[in-house]
């Protein structure tokens, strides 16, 4: 029976850490998310943030433009933001509206002040391993990894998902630890060779948004499970690995919910507080 890889047991952990250290420093922080439209799912992140920020004494500012928000006046307020010497992280909520491209304005966020890791420059850090911002998921599921206190060299790393904000970062940040990574995505699916790869994996990391996509009895016994997949099945949250059967299986197992979700935000705080002091 696997262990239970909790997020928010090192999450408060964490918290306690970050909190001393904005102590220490007398600092007064602010982070600034920028919200374009109205969204119910951003608004549940915008909440956990807020509340994530308020407890660590960082000032939390919302600011909520229009739907009908051009792209050049998106770039406008963010270059406002950047020069803005009282703000020292800008989030920018997802989904934004099809009018605007993501990856096009991630990259006008000023790489101090990017505290999801989403410009160019930080995502190219990563690859030379200099990486000081992180994008948020990818490093709460390198946290819980971490947490087992395994040796990752040499490993069998699979990664199912390969999204710029979860598996590729992923996949970098296993690299460097010399773990041999597996990177599995649609097209590895589509050849029906999911199943071959996943029962390989000492690690394996998913990211998908599949219920039910992994299934149990294709864990290698002893692996270490990182579930970061989120799903709704009747009005229950669940990963995209089959949590029952995996857990007979595996050494370490992440729950969902429970697991990766509530570290997630506490890395956003790390990161604004490494942009920041
Ligand atoms: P994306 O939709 O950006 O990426 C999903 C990935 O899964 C893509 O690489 C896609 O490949 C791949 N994929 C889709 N179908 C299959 C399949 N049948 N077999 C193998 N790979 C497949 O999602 P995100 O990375 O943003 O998020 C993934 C999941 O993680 C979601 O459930 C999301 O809700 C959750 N999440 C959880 C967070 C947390 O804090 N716990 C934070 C962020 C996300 P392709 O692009 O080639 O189709």
């Amino acid at each position: 029976m696997a262990k239970l890889l909790e997020g928010k047991i090192i999450a408060a952990q964490l918290k306690d850490i970050l909190l001393k250290k904005i102590q220490a420093s007398g600092k007064k922080l602010r982070l600034t998310s920028v919200q374009v439209g109205e969204n119910p799912s951003a608004d549940v992140y915008v909440k956990s943030q807020r509340k994530n920020a308020e407890l660590l004494g960082i000032e939390f500012d919302l600011q909520q433009l229009d739907k009908f928000t051009s792209e050049p006046k998106l770039v406008e307020f963010i270059q406002g933001l950047n020069r803005d010497p009282k703000t020292n992280g800008i989030i920018l909520q997802m989904p934004l509206p099809l009018h605007i491209d993501y990856k096009r304005i991630s990259g006008y966020i000023a790489p101090e002040k990017d505290v999801e890791g989403v410009n160019p420059a930080n995502m190219g850090r990563l690859v030379f391993g200099t990486g000081k911002v992180i994008p948020c998921t990818a490093a709460a599921a390198m946290e819980l990894l971490n947490s087992t206190g395994v040796k990752l060299e040499g490993k069998e790393a699979v990664i199912v998902g390969h999204s710029e904000i979860v598996g590729k970062p992923l996949a970098l940040m296993l690299l460097d630890k010399l773990a041999t990574v597996s990177v599995c995505h649609i097209g590895t699916s589509k050849a029906g060779k999911l199943e071959e790869h996943v029962r390989a994996a000492e690690v394996l990391i998913v990211a998908v948004g599949k219920a039910g996509l992994i299934k149990g009895e294709w864990i290698r016994p002893g692996a270490i499970v990182i579930d970061i997949g989120i799903n709704r099945v009747a009005d229950k949250i669940v990963g995209d690995v089959e949590f029952d059967a995996a857990e007979q299986k595996a050494s370490w197992i992440t729950p969902v919910p429970g697991g990766v979700g509530p570290l997630t935000v506490v890395m956003l705080m790390r990161n604004l507080v490494d942009c920041s002091l």
